[in-house]
């Protein structure tokens, strides 16, 4: 296994401190994997004054002291380094009560919650794996640290994180495991919201994620509406989408055809950002509209609803169409539509007041008189554009509105006179 050149020399600086340090955690089984870590975090005897004192010259981020994390900044890369731990007891299914810090390594990968995440390992030193995570990874099993009961109950996320690492690694959980998920599900009721919404951002984008979705519907039903009519369509037109598709799209497939207001709360409950809710759900309100087939009929959805949304929609509708055996035509219907939305958007076609090629400023020279009018005159230039009776060019859009004004009998004023 090749670790980084900075990694090494991470390993190496504590080293030269005294201290022991491996690299711990989704690296090892990442790397185990053929698959390349998202990030390298470390472990090690030092404290995090004395990981801190290990670089002089470096910025050492002070990111999680009560928990023994620091991260150390090389070439502007982040890498978390923590004092080898285990946890008290969680009283509330939430927070360990006290952190204690402990001279072993062996320890501390007993606090970590699947097999395949609680190993170690140092160039020299090689692996250390004391729970057989690497013969879980060969029978691709999620699999808890000790007993699965016991281990949810201290920390119900790990519940979902189970299901995380079944989605994005295509893992089966382990009997014992999948049981404790089955009865403990309803504790995830005392987890934080944002930790909830990370490991299901993460499930959802995972390519095993339909077979999570339609093994384990009860454990999600917090999160998502597994017991709604047609979960399973709607888990198919999920499985459907381009491998690519953004989160507010994966959402919106499962959400799709439900009461946007059950969504919203869902989703605020959740704290999405303002940006991911409204992404997920305008399609989701516009769900059944008819689909546009022609020029005007697509810029008109573009300037309503934006360019995103409408993409999104089409995507949907594809996606949903695909798996109704009867339903060749919407699905022709709705890849023609994106297909002219594509062509539509590369050509750079006006569908918003901003691409007008006149701004409020002109009309006030022509002597439009500053207030709600301006807005209305932008909005009929608008009109005229997107339905092809005027091209956005700005000769073209003041000799029409001057007209317009000379046809009104209001005649334009101009500006000082
Ligand atoms: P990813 O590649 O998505 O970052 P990861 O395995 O690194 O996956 P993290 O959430 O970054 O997952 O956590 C890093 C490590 O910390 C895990 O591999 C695991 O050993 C441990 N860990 C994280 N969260 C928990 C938890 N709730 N309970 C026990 N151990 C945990
Ligand atoms: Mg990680």
């Amino acid at each position: 296994m090749d670790l980084p050149v900075d990694v090494r020399a991470l390993l190496r600086a504590l080293e030269a401190g005294g201290y022991a340090a491996w690299v711990v955690g989704g690296c090892v089984r990442d790397m185990l994997m053929g698959r390349t870590p998202s990030d390298w975090d470390v472990c090690t005897d030092a404290l995090t004054g004395q990981v801190a004192a290990c670089f002089p010259g470096h910025a050492v981020l002070p990111t999680g002291e009560k928990h023994g994390t620091v991260t150390v900044v090389l070439h502007h890369q982040p890498y978390e380094v923590t004092t080898f731990r285990t946890e008290g007891a969680y009283s509330d299914g939430r927070h360990p009560d006290t952190v204690r810090f402990v001279p072993g390594l062996r320890e501390d990968l007993s606090r970590r919650d699947f097999t395949v995440n609680a190993m170690a390992y140092h160039p020299d030193r090689g692996l250390v794996d004391p729970f057989g995570g690497r013969a879980d990874i060969a029978a691709h099993l999620v699999r808890c640290v000790g007993k699965p009961t016991l281990r949810f109950g201290e920390d119900a996320l790990r519940v979902l994180r189970a299901l995380r690492f079944a989605a994005v690694l295509g893992f089966a959980l382990d009997a014992a495991t999948a049981d404790a998920v089955r009865a403990l599900h309803p504790r995830l009721a005392l987890v934080a919201a944002e930790r909830l919404r990370a490991e299901l951002d993460k499930l959802l984008c995972g390519p095993a994620a339909p077979d999570v979705l339609l093994t384990y519907p009860d454990a999600l039903v917090s999160l998502l509406p597994t017991d709604a009519p047609d979960w399973r369509a709607r888990v198919a037109a999920l499985a459907r989408l381009p491998r690519e598709a953004a989160l507010p799209l994966r959402l919106a497939a499962l959400w799709a055809g439900l009461p946007a207001a059950r969504a919203q709360e869902t989703l605020a409950r959740l704290k999405y950002d303002n940006r991911t809710q409204r992404r997920t759900l305008t399609p989701l309100a516009h769900w059944g509209m008819p689909l546009p087939s022609q020029r005007p009929a697509l810029r008109r959805a573009v300037r309503g609803l934006g360019a995103d949304a409408v993409r999104d929609l089409l995507a949907l509708r594809l996606a949903f169409a695909m798996g109704d055996a009867c339903a060749g035509a919407a699905a022709d219907e709705a890849e023609r539509a994106a297909a002219l939305l594509q062509e539509l958007l590369a050509s750079g076609a006006c569908c918003t007041r901003a691409q007008l090629a006149v701004r409020g400023d002109d009309l006030l020279v022509m002597g439009v008189p500053p207030g709600p009018g301006v807005g209305r005159a932008l909005d009929a230039l608008l009109d005229e554009v997107i339905e092809e009776r005027l091209p956005n060019a700005r000769g073209a859009l003041l000799a029409w509105l001057q007209k317009t004004a000379e046809k009104q009998k209001s005649p334009v004023r101009h500006g000082g006179g």
